[in-house]
């Protein structure tokens, strides 16, 4: 997986492909679908929902930039498996779920892969980040939004990187958003598709 589908695609950042090489990625998805963990896919988790691709998640950490030992977003836990790669870089992450169910299949699943006391996992609309927490270093969004959510906008810290996929509810553009005194600065914009945002500031 990391050679085939991160590496040849241009991932580079060696972090990023360690960690990705360390999370057992099979133990964030349902038993019957185990043998494709390792496949070059989005997969269903239940719910209607995914476990995104291996090379978004690969590239999403890698635009987040450096964030070992800082605190930084997940919004949309899901399986929890982007999180997981996240705490394997050694960042302090917090991850916000809407729907309960798959918030405690997402904490299951870190605790069976050993990652529960370094992510904290929380119920409710990530459109509106977790500011109880905030300022993040870095906030990654893994679901589409119609634009950049103000909130999520609002609790990075200067010059900190939000990547969130901007665009419809079938096809988007994965921004990367950086702080600044001017205001979001988008240094980055590649097409991608992910499910929809739902909540206050999404679908
Ligand atoms: N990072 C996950 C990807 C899950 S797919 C993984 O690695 O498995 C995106 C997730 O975003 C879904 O679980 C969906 O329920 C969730 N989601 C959608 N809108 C949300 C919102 N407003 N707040 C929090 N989570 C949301």
């Amino acid at each position: 997986m990391v050679e085939r589908q991160l590496r040849r695609r241009g991932v580079q950042d060696e972090r990023v492909l360690d960690a990705m090489s360390l999370v057992p990625r099979e133990l964030f998805l349902p038993s019957d679908l185990r043998a494709k963990a390792y496949d070059d896919a989005a997969l269903p988790i239940g719910h209607g929902q995914t476990i995104s691709q291996p090379y978004m998640v690969a590239r999403i950490c890698e635009e987040l930039g450096p964030v070992a030992g800082r605190r930084v977003l997940d919004v949309g836990a899901g399986s929890g498996y982007q999180a997981a790669v996240l705490a394997e870089l050694d960042a302090e992450v917090y991850t916000i779920e809407r729907l309960p169910e798959l918030a405690e299949q997402a904490r299951r699943n870190l605790a069976a892969a050993g990652y529960a006391d370094r992510v904290d996992v929380h119920v409710g609309d990530g459109t509106r980040g977790l500011p109880e927490h905030a300022p993040f270093a870095a906030i990654a969004v893994a679901a589409a939004a119609p634009e950049l959510p103000p909130s999520l906008y609002d609790q990075l810290e200067e010059n900190g990187r939000l990547v969130v996929p901007v665009g419809t509810r079938s096809e988007q553009r994965l921004e990367v958003v950086v702080r600044s005194p001017e205001g979001p600065a988008v240094v980055r914009s590649v097409p991608c598709r992910f499910v929809p945002l739902v909540g206050e500031e999404g679908f």
